[in-house]
């Protein structure tokens, strides 16, 4: 299955934007079972540039136009779509039809009906669908998920988790292009990380949109939001999201102590610390660990851990907790 020459899955990338080109493209180059070999873009300006920086063949370039033609090119197994939020269901949707594996962008869609599409798409063209959810392959993401799963310091009581940036800019503040505010964009590793935390799915959620402080630049989207999540047993995690402060934090508290990070979702620098002390683990390269398990994951024929149905399932609670910061009421997921 793999490439002969390199004995690795070749990936395309579509969308050369700010993650594509500064995460998923050198992430590549420390990759073991994949590797850049394809790129889809719509300005030739960028084709040229990335042509000569990653050696990619000419035959290897295509546009959004001729996307569909990539059915044609065996060099290219998996399509890893880095494009804005609301273009993630057609051009998954497409890539299955030209018969590839997908790696999809978080969030997967904007709502539950495209991703039961995307999923659907991927099924029937018996090809698998993952989402670069980066964190699960990230050792002190994986020690919350041990600690709070496997019960160590006891049964988890409650949880915080904020995630937000100090400045954003363009198709982030565009609600057709991006589905809502911070909270698709980072506030969703929230709603991740108390869900891997805990391993358990919320019940219902109530929400509050925070004041805005520029109600120009804000005018389509949320500034911030503060949300809650009720788990069974009386499990709550209280939650926070922003496009104009810095947060970083996921936090459980157990019947015999507590565990969280204080920097939990970037791509570097993440710490850790339990009632016992520091967390001490490597550094990895997330982005390499992620797609090199999806490549993994097709050569061995297993499942990916983090398949369309997980981020279907974190769709759907963002758009409950829309609803619930719209109407005011708890809503049930
Ligand atoms: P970006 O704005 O830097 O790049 C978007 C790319 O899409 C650009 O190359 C742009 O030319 C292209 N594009 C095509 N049609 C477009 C249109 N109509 N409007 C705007 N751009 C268009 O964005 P980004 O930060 O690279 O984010 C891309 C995706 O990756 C998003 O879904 C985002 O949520 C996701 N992302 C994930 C992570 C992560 O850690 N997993 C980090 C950053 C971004």
């Amino acid at each position: 299955m793999a490439n002969t020459k390199t004995n690795k899955l070749g990936i395309a990338l579509v969308g050369l934007g700010k993650y594509s080109s500064g995460q998923l493209a050198p992430a590549l180059k420390e990759t073991e079972y994949c590797y850049l070999t394809g790129i889809v873009t719509g300005t030739p300006d960028k084709a040229s540039k990335w042509k000569k920086q990653y050696d990619i063949p000419e035959k290897n370039i295509y546009s959004y136009s001729n996307f569909d033609d990539i059915k044609d090119n065996p060099d290219i197994e998996i399509v890893y779509v880095v494009l804005p939020n609301a273009m993630h269901r057609e051009y998954v949707v497409r890539a299955a039809r030209a018969g590839k594996h997908v790696i999809c962008e978080k969030p997967m869609a904007l709502t539950v009906e495209d991703c039961d599409e995307m999923i659907s798409a991927c099924k029937n063209a018996k090809k698998m669908l993952s989402i670069g959810y980066r964190l699960h392959f990230e050792p002190h993401n994986m020690e919350m998920m041990r600690l709070g799963q496997k019960k160590v310091f006891g049964s988890i009581k409650k949880m915080f988790a904020e995630d937000g940036l100090a400045e954003v800019e363009g198709w982030r503040l565009d609600k057709s292009l991006a589905g809502g505010g911070p909270l698709m964009d980072v506030g969703i590793y929230c709603v991740q990380g108390v869900r891997y935390t805990s391993g358990l799915e919320p019940l219902a959620v109530t929400a509050r949109e925070g004041a805005k402080k520029n109600k120009e630049k804000f005018k389509e989207v949320e500034e911030s939001l503060t949300w809650k999540m009720e788990f069974p047993d009386g499990i709550i995690a209280e939650c926070r999201t922003s496009y104009s402060e810095q947060l970083n934090l996921l936090r459980a508290e157990a019947e015999n102590g507590w565990f969280e990070l204080t920097t939990a979702y970037e791509y570097k620098g993440i710490e850790g610390e339990t009632i016992e002390g520091k967390m001490k683990f490597p550094k990895v390269n997330q982005q390499a660990k992620q797609m090199d398990d999806f490549a993994r994951a097709i050569i061995d024929g297993r499942p990916s851990p983090v398949p369309g149905e997980m981020g279907r399932q974190d769709v759907k609670i963002l758009n409950a907790i829309y609803k619930a910061m719209e109407t005011g009421q708890r809503v049930s997921i």
